[in-house]
């Protein structure tokens, strides 16, 4: 399964293959899991994955491209809310 989620730090958005892994599997390896280089905002940070990552944890998508088409979006609907001038 496929959950999405956004990084903290830069807000980019973000697919998690699970696997089959539960939320608790999830949680404990995103607690024990160094951060390391965001792949979106190209950033590096010391501490741990849940530390800069939010997950969605519903719905999960089973295939990768449902996952990314709900990320798009999201995204979308946040690009609509940006108004400049009056
Ligand atoms: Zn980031």
């Amino acid at each position: 399964m496929f959950l999405t989620g956004q990084c903290k730090k830069c807000g980019g958005r973000v697919v998690f293959d699970i696997g089959d892994m539960t939320n608790e599997e999830v949680e404990a390896y995103l607690k024990t899991s160094d951060f390391g280089e965001c792949r979106i905002g190209y950033h590096v940070e010391l501490g741990k994955k849940d530390a800069y990552y939010r997950i969605n944890w519903y719905p999960a998508f089973p295939t990768v491209d449902a996952a990314k088409a709900h990320n798009a979006a999201l995204q979308e609907a946040v690009n609509q809310n940006i108004r400049v001038g009056g």
